[in-house]
């Protein structure tokens, strides 16, 4: 198995070496050379399966020669082995037809625990095999940090620095990433947002004297290895609801596009998905896109979502490549546009194809707050507002006789406040973090400046 730059101009890569190189020197990201898929018989024989089975089963064609048969399967379970839930990803039903898959049993309470936790465990495999160090840096609206510390803490071949919005995460998220004591990981709070923690970090790739230098390595949501943890529990849901036998639509609450991108890969390896319905808040330039009004920035709106407040998506590059049928030179030109321009018309062919694959919606934060009341006084089901956000959109795109799943993609107890706003109960965190508050929390502000970020990051590691 091969992968090959969404930009055309970087090496092709092994699975390893492209989950250890993060973005291509090119700038793009990398996507398989070609995408397996499973016969109507394989995914038949998937149903009532265990999660790790499923995951091997779902993973092993993308892995290649980087891991051997027994050492992946050791992999996965060490990596699913810390979940608080059996099944790993449960469904919960909120009515009939529509479906919760709660993707938040993992150790940081949200869904990037699968990718990360899998992650982890490959890397520290990986480079103990080659007795190699890197150093992880990266960016984070509140989610991705917390599971990647959590995942990589005290891993002696990883440096970790996770680079997060000062003041725009939930308090939750930023004791999650402040509180674990192991040197080898250390929160960065960057006077900026979002998508300043995002841009720096591309820049630091760019910079390839440190690139090298400190051997960067990136677990974003472009790291493709996530995006591949991501397609298993899309097999999970969809066999334990009726597939192959019966079709299968999913909403997702959706931010950097890497969620709902494992759903097409999904789809693409035969999991008869009817829908995939992309949900966002008020920050929507995918919605926008989707529905034809191009692709431009705007600014971001802080919203009571923060994990999906971005402006710029950078998965949706892996959308577009296929879109254009895999033309990176065409994904360069769009991707150059929206550099020096800040934005991009997506052609009338593309535009087409994605909207085959892709129906959006987009909610506001008052109809954020009142789903999430709504499905309290339906259900008795607390769910955070990122989820809510998937229920409104799903509740408005769902077909009968097809079951819709949201994927619930955090515990309530992240994001307490906009929660307790909207139904009066404040969600209590589970017993497992219940002294986060009483943790000292250890964290480094740090200027929105490539070079300050860089010589803090040299210094640190001691290079
Ligand atoms: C990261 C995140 C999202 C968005 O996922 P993407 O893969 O970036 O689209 C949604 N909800 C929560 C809770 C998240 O942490």
């Amino acid at each position: 198995m091969r992968y090959v730059s969404t930009r055309g101009q970087a090496p092709e890569l092994t699975f390893e070496e492209a989950m250890l190189t993060g973005l291509a020197r090119d700038g793009g990201l990398y996507v398989p050379e070609t995408i397996p898929s499973f016969s109507v018989d394989d995914i038949a024989a998937m149903a009532n399966l265990p999660y790790e089975e499923i995951a091997y089963r779902v993973m092993r064609p993308f892995v290649g020669d980087s891991f051997d048969d027994a050492t992946f399967r050791a992999i996965i379970d060490r990596a699913y082995a810390g979940f608080k839930h059996d099944a790993r990803a449960p469904l919960v039903q909120l009515n009939e037809g529509h479906f919760l898959m709660e993707l938040f049993h993992g150790p940081t309470l949200a869904f990037k625990d699968f990718a990360m936790q899998l992650i982890g465990q490959l890397f520290q495999e990986a480079l103990s095999r080659r007795g190699d160090r890197v150093t992880i840096v990266g960016a984070t609206s509140g989610d991705t940090g917390s599971a990647a510390i959590e995942a990589f803490k005290g891993l002696d071949a990883v440096d970790v620095f996770i680079l997060f919005p000062d003041g725009r995460v939930s308090e939750v998220q930023r004791r999650q990433m402040t509180t674990p004591s192991e040197s080898n990981v250390r929160a960065l709070a960057l006077d900026g947002d979002f998508d300043d923690c995002q841009a720096r970090l591309k820049d630091m790739f760019n910079d390839f004297e440190f690139r090298d230098g400190v051997k960067l390595a990136g677990v974003n949501s472009i790291n493709w290895a996530r995006v591949l943890a991501q397609v298993v529990y899309y097999f999970t849901a969809a066999t334990a609801l009726g597939t192959p036998h019966r079709k299968i639509s999913f909403t997702v609450p959706t931010g950097n596009f890497g969620d709902i991108f494992a759903g097409y890969i999904a789809r693409c390896m035969g999991l008869p998905i009817e829908q995939l319905v992309v949900a966002t808040n008020q920050n929507d330039i995918l919605h926008r896109c989707l529905t034809g009004q191009g692709y431009y920035k705007g600014e971001t709106h802080p919203s009571i979502s923060p994990s999906m407040d971005i402006q710029v998506s950078s998965n949706f590059e892996r959308a577009l490549y296929f879109a254009y049928d895999q033309d990176s030179a065409a994904v360069s030109h769009l991707m150059e546009e929206l550099k020096t321009g800040g934005g991009f018309e997506v052609s009338q062919g593309a535009l087409q194809a994605l909207q085959e694959i892709y129906a959006s919606g987009r909610v506001s934060e008052e109809e954020t707050l009142a789903q999430i009341a709504a499905t309290r006084a339906a259900t008795g089901e607390i769910i955070c507002p990122h989820t809510a956000i998937g229920v409104k959109v799903a509740e408005d795109h769902r077909t009968p006789g097809t079951p819709m799943v949201t994927l619930a993609t955090a515990h309530p107890a992240k994001f307490p406040a906009a929660v307790e706003q909207a139904t009066g109960v404040h969600p209590p965190l589970p017993p497992a973090m219940s002294n986060l508050y009483e943790r000292p929390e250890r964290v480094t502000r740090i200027a929105n400046d490539l070079q300050t970020i860089e010589t803090h990051i040299i210094e640190q590691i001691g290079t």
